[in-house]
């Protein structure tokens, strides 16, 4: 009989385990998921082996022998390049695609030469668009306003479009030129030696961004979703981001759905039972609301540059980027990651902190429907840092605490489980 040949990909066997299968864009739940990781470049290596432990021990606390992660190795970034010669080599990106799902470490973006972040490439390549960061506080943890707790938002920033779209002509150059040109048949005039970048939102992008926002707020029991824009002044790309977002909710939500003018006219300004709040702020206002009024918010869908913007805010107000999570997510593919980079200064030194990639871990663990470990995690960290045991980053503003190294912080999260 013939053997069956072993499934390879950057001629690395992929251990035994199961497939996540996608149904209707959602991952089925299997008992052995096969999840490819990326260690990452920097402080990559180190926050990955204490999330990788913890989630290992969460799964065996909740589940004990029946259900576990099979973790696959891929390679990206230094290693790439070191191994392939390739920061994203083609069999790293069709392992994340055959498996629909991977996590990974921060990689160092190349700089100059035209050379697009990895991170970006990853995300047009497998059409990511949506950037999910969810935004709480842990109880302990050092931040700059008085209510940090009040804060609990998960963002929904729309990946693909806006000025992210790669569509710049440098100062100068010929495109540029005949990209002015086009511009002045608008009847626009451009000065000589001005650069040009082209914002593009299309309707199709919008509508499928604030689809899987209103969804995950009515799964999530979240009542209320804000869409951010700048339509006041960009009318025909912020502006029709709304309109279509609006338009998307009346469509497809209308039973569970409810504007504000609805809210004040017919609920006398309570949210119904069952129903969830559209509502939508000009990005600049938002940035005063999160800070002055951030009870009144829970889920945001927004463009892509006031998403990028939105999501540092936010994290830094409930404790900075080292705890803030995020996934970039697709019709059945997604990729969960840390949000800071890779930390060139402390790398290989033993005190970065693990929390962003475990709590990107944690999403990881949701969306597979291993909650249960998922719950785990994130209790056992909430009481590691009540406790007071915690890296350097924290330490440094938290009185009378200990600071852990990496590893060690790792291991008392996993006592905690
Ligand atoms: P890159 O060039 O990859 O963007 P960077 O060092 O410019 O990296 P970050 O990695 O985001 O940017 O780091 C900014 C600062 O925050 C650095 O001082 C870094 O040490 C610190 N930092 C980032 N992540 C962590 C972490 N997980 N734990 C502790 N400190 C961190």
């Amino acid at each position: 009989m013939a053997s069956k040949r072993k499934l390879e990909f950057n001629g690395k066997p992929v251990p035994e385990g199961e497939m996540i299968r996608y149904q209707d864009g959602r991952p089925v739940p299997v008992k052995r998921p096969i999840v490819p990781f990326i260690e990452g470049d920097g402080i990559g290596p180190e926050i990955w082996a204490a999330t990788r432990k913890i989630v290992d021990a969460a799964c065996q606390a909740a589940y004990g022998d029946e259900r576990g992660i099979v973790w696959y190795e891929i390679f990206a970034g230094g290693k790439g390049e070191k191994l392939f010669s390739d920061p994203l080599p083609k069999g790293s990106l069709k392992a994340i695609k055959h498996f629909g799902v991977a996590i990974k470490g921060p990689l160092t973006t190349p700089t100059g030469g035209g050379l697009r972040s990895i991170n970006v490439r990853l995300r047009q390549l497998l059409d990511l668009y949506q950037c999910v960061r969810p935004v709480r506080y842990f109880d302990g943890v050092p931040s700059v306003v008085h209510n940090p707790q009040d804060l609990d938002v998960v963002i929904f920033r729309e990946n693909t479009e806006d000025v992210y779209a790669g569509i710049e002509y440098r100062a100068g150059s010929r495109a540029a030129g005949r990209v002015a040109r086009a511009l002045r048949k608008e009847g626009v005039k451009l000065r000589s030696r001005t650069g040009i970048g082209i914002k593009v939102i299309s309707r199709a992008a919008s509508r499928r961004l604030v689809r899987a926002a209103i969804q995950f707020a009515l799964e999530n029991n979240r009542k209320v979703v804000t869409l951010v824009h700048k339509g006041n002044i960009q009318k025909f790309t912020e502006g029709a981001f709304l309109g279509w977002g609006m338009e998307l909710a009346q469509e497809e939500f209308a039973s569970v759905t409810i504007t504000e003018d609805q809210l004040w006219s017919d609920y006398g300004g309570v949210i119904p039972d069952g129903k969830i709040l559209i509502n939508s702020r000009i990005a600049d206002a938002m940035f005063y609301e999160v800070l002055v009024k951030p009870k009144t918010l829970s889920v945001i869908a927004t463009t892509n540059l006031n998403g990028d913007y939105l999501s540092d805010a936010c994290a830094a107000q409930v404790g900075g980027l080292g705890m803030a999570p995020g996934a970039n997510i697709g019709d059945g593919c997604a990729i969960f990651e840390a949000t800071h980079g890779t930390a060139g200064d402390i790398a290989g030194k033993n005190m970065a902190n693990p929390g962003s990639l475990l709590l990107s871990a944690v999403m990881l663990l949701r969306h597979i429907g291993f909650g249960e470990a998922a719950d785990r995690v994130v209790g056992a960290l909430e009481k590691t840092i009540v406790d007071r045991t915690v890296t350097g980053d924290l330490a440094r503003g938290m009185a009378d605490s200990q600071e852990l190294g990496t590893d060690a912080f790792g291991e008392a999260v996993v006592a905690n489980l």
